[in-house]
């Protein structure tokens, strides 16, 4: 049957390249760690929004499940054909359809890689802001379906805040315009934000329309560690409390310190405690303001700071806070992060409560993450040498995720729901609200082939 379809497909694309030959890099995402895996049934790489939309229209007739896939770094098992299905790659959609710098927008396919649109944006002075982790890998369309956040969203905002429109192929083959390259649109519904965060249950998307802003002149990161979760925490709040305009807001527990902080020598120089970055940008003189004000609230309490200027010494910072995630997988040979997020007022729990619920489970665990947003990575170790830590990090997550949604929070803030959060939905957002999303996903997808058994 499998090589049929391929076949078949093979027909409909104009290129050889259009089909990909079986690769084990489709059968996952970056939950690998957690063994979720699924073998395609064939996996295409069409190359424009009406060879999409062929491949969609022939599996709709056939009732074959499809799976939208960008750089398959999601963290929420969303790329995975845990059903088989047609595995839907945005890898040939590159181009940039138009860029206008002075206009503050971009029109790009949903294939262009996140670090390729910024590098753009940054080398003709305008600014891209959404920062997601695994920025060489994931796709703008990848960003977009999972509505994917990262540091700088404190200021600025998730993906979803920079597209203002998109084209996107829907069910059973339609190619489909919602908004533009416009910056004020509110005629009809609202549609396109309905596909923002969709993760590939209502469409795929093949392009969108982005907005950009005048570049800031200078990013300088401000660190600070202190003696534990509590004053750390006290610090977030104290920034956010005086008013000063950080662009973002990190944390680090002590455990991910002991970790990852070997690794950034400024730091381990420091000593062990709770890391707190934050970062001015704007002009010189906005920047250096901000950065001043930025170490007046957080040096009082801290054991310590570091506030580089230099550019070299800055990249490397951020480079360093990239590799955490790596550095924490590496410490026993895998991990489960989730990325719950919480009322500001009850994130000091939630980062104990990690370690703990992880200690009631035997496992080893920790958190980083957007502190500003309330938005944590709490992770859980997998040991190799111990299969059945895989088990008992599930039952882990699942106290986590009750937790979080008890104190008002999300099981997700800006992974996605995916397969691995699937059974935890409902309970965040009740039976109403979830049976209006189905039906939503019902008016977009009938046959329930798009990405199924996923989100929701
Ligand atoms: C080291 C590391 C750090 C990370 N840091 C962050 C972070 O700071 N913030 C953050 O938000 N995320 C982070 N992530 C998670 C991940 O990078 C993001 O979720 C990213 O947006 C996924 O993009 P992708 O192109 O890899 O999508 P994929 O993993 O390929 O797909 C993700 C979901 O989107 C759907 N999809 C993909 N492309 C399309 C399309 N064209 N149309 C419709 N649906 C589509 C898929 O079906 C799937 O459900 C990190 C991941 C790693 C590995």
């Amino acid at each position: 049957v499998r090589r049929e379809i391929r076949g078949e497909l093979r027909r409909l694309l104009e290129s050889d390249d259009g089909v990909i030959e079986a690769s084990e890099a489709y059968e996952h995402d970056a939950t690998e760690h957690q063994s979720f895996r699924g073998r395609p049934d064939a996996v295409v790489a069409p190359a424009s929004p009406e060879e999409v939309a062929a491949v969609i229209r022939w599996c709709y007739e056939r009732e074959v499940p499809l799976v939208p896939r960008g750089g398959g770094t999601g963290f929420a098992g969303g790329a995975v054909p845990v059903d088989g299905g047609v595995v839907v790659s945005s890898e040939r959609l590159r181009r940039i359809r138009q860029f206008e710098p002075q206009r503050w927008r971009a029109h790009v396919e949903a294939g262009l890689k996140t670090h390729e649109l910024q590098r753009l944006a940054r080398e003709n002075g305008v600014y891209f802001p959404p920062d997601p982790g695994a920025s060489e890998q994931s796709h703008i369309g990848g960003n977009i379906a999972c509505n994917a956040g990262g540091p700088h969203a404190f200021k600025y905002g998730v993906t979803g805040a920079w597209v203002t429109g998109l084209e996107a192929v829907v069910p059973p083959g339609d190619v489909v315009t919602l908004g533009r390259g416009l910056t004020k649109d509110v005629a009809g519904l609202d549609l396109k934000s309905l596909l923002i965060g969709s993760e590939g249950t209502l469409g795929f998307i093949t392009a969108a329309w982005l907005r950009l802003i005048p570049a800031p002149e200078y990013q300088l990161p401000v660190m600070a560690l202190f003696e534990d979760v509590g004053t750390g925490c006290e610090a977030i709040d104290a920034i956010l409390g005086s008013g000063v305009r950080a662009a973002a807001l990190e944390y680090l527990d002590e455990r991910t310190v002991e970790i990852a902080g070997a690794a950034y020598p400024p730091l381990a120089a420091g000593g062990p405690g709770f890391a707190v970055i934050a970062e001015a940008d704007g002009s010189a003189d906005e920047a250096a303001r901000i950065r001043k004000e930025l170490l007046e609230v957080l040096a009082p309490a801290a054991r310590w700071t570091q506030a580089p200027t230099d550019r070299a010494e800055i990249r490397e910072l951020w480079r360093w806070r990239d590799g955490v995630s790596i550095a924490v997988a590496a410490q026993l040979g895998g991990k489960v992060s989730e990325d719950v997020a919480v009322p500001l007022d009850v994130l000091p729990q939630l980062i104990e409560a990690t370690v703990s619920i992880g200690a009631a489970h035997g496992l080893d665990a920790c958190s980083w993450g957007h502190g500003g947003d309330g938005n944590l990575h709490a992770t859980f170790m997998l040991d190799r040498g111990d299969p059945e830590s895989l088990t008992r990090s599930r039952a882990a997550s699942e106290d986590l995720f009750e937790l979080a949604i008890s104190v008002g929070g999300t099981i997700s803030g800006e992974h996605g729901v995916g397969f691995v959060k699937r059974p935890y939905l409902e309970r965040q957002v009740g039976p109403l609200a979830f049976e209006r999303m189905q039906a939503v996903r019902q008016v977009f997808d009938p046959k329930g082939l798009m990405n199924s058994g996923k989100a929701l």
